[in-house]
């Protein structure tokens, strides 16, 4: 058995650092947090910094310094985190990172496990548009194999000299094609792995993304209790092959009948899985410390019906001035960062004992507020 340990380094310093660091609840653990910006944000067991990712004196000072690296970035250089793992505890590993980092790693690798996902070709060289689109069919969706987050780097095309267009803009990148799928609906799975190898799982999330964003995640999903170990397979799988420790996000597209597609996984706690701080026994975040400090996991449930709203942008001022005031059930969480447009700055949290305590309190919510979010 690995030793608990107490000192948590984490690359990458946006609101799933701090909320990671709002989760713990453990006598002295203490985060060493690596950002190339200073954070908005602050709290007591955290020390900032400011440093690239792979800036040879940081990661020295993290290696000294902590006991396991953890990350709430996924795009930190391969190098740093290969570099760090020959020094400290890296969970999750760095093969995980890399996995996630390529959507044409991502596709393989669900290839080789028989789990379903879009069609995809990759495009590497403008010649290579008119095979791909008759390999993924139009519509498609070029997308960047890397750095893509949010619905950055895609761009969705109907004929093939669209595809051309869009190939010409977004070359020199590495690209990928993928079919649309005309889903009936965006889930996700929120998933941990202990280093023994056990894991727990919340239940499936409805996901509704706005110009590529999320803004909505409604838990549970209404789903067969067949989709939900469904999900919780592919899951499984993946984490396995990756030997995963920690938190992670698996998203997928519900092509009908219960058929899980998946899109991409995110090695990180995850948006989708915000609800879990008021919504679940056990949040997505507690869990990811109790996993990569060595501890076992504790059980998500029991659940409670939830609503995650993202503010993007700014945060209205009636949002605030409604938590201010207080309303039973209902939860802001607010990023302390600077008012820019598509950028995630906060979310708000509503639960109910059940699904109509939770539809009266959303209603009361967002009337108070004066906006519609679903
Ligand atoms: P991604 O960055 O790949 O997660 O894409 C952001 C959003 O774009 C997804 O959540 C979907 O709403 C949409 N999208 C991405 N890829 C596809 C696809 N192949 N077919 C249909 N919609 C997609």
């Amino acid at each position: 058995m690995t030793e608990p340990t107490n000192r948590i380094a984490i690359l990458g310093g946006g609101q799933l650092a701090m909320m990671l660091a709002e989760a713990s609840q453990h006598g002295n653990e203490s985060f060493i947090v690596v950002d190339p910006k200073t954070p908005g944000w602050t709290h007591k067991r955290v020390t900032f910094l400011q440093a690239e990712y792979d800036d040879p004196s940081a990661l020295e000072t993290v290696a000294q310094h902590a006991d396991v690296v953890t990350f709430d970035f996924e795009n930190v250089p391969a190098s740093a985190a290969d570099w760090l793992a020959e020094h400290v505890a890296v969970r999750p590993p760095a093969l995980a990172l890399e996995a996630a980092q390529d959507r044409a790693n991502e596709k393989s690798m669900c290839a080789e496990l028989g789990i379903g996902t879009a069609p995809w070709a990759l495009i590497d060289q403008s010649d290579d548009v008119e095979t791909a689109m008759e390999q993924v069919d139009l519509p498609a969706i070029i997308k960047t194999r890397r750095m893509g987050y949010d619905g950055k780097g895609q761009r969705r095309v109907h004929t093939v000299q669209e595809a051309h267009d869009a190939v010409a803009e977004l070359l020199p990148a590495e690209l990928i094609a993928e079919g649309f799928v005309d889903f009936e609906r965006e889930l996700s799975i929120i998933a941990a792995r202990s280093v023994t190898g056990e894991m727990v799982f919340w239940p499936l999330t409805q996901n509704i993304h706005k110009d590529g964003i999320l803004a909505v995640s409604i838990a549970p999903a209404s789903v067969d209790a067949a989709v939900q170990q469904r999900g919780e397979y592919i899951a499984k799988e993946i984490a396995e092959t990756l030997e995963y420790v920690g938190v992670f996000a698996v998203e997928f597209f519900d092509a009908g009948d219960g058929q899980l597609l998946v899109n991409e996984m995110a090695p990180r706690v995850h948006n989708s899985g915000h609800w879990t701080i008021e919504g679940a026994h056990t949040s997505q975040f507690a869990n990811h410390l109790n996993a990569v400090a060595g501890r076992a996991l504790v059980s998500p449930s029991p659940i409670k019906p939830s609503i995650m709203v993202n503010l993007i942008g700014d945060i209205p001022t009636a949002v605030h001035e409604v938590a201010k005031q207080g309303m039973d059930g209902v939860t802001l969480h607010n990023y302390q960062k600077s008012a820019r447009a598509g950028r995630k700055v906060g979310h708000v949290t509503i639960v109910g004992d059940d699904q109509a305590m939770l539809k009266s309190r959303l209603d009361a919510w967002q009337q108070a507020v004066g906006i519609a979010y679903l």
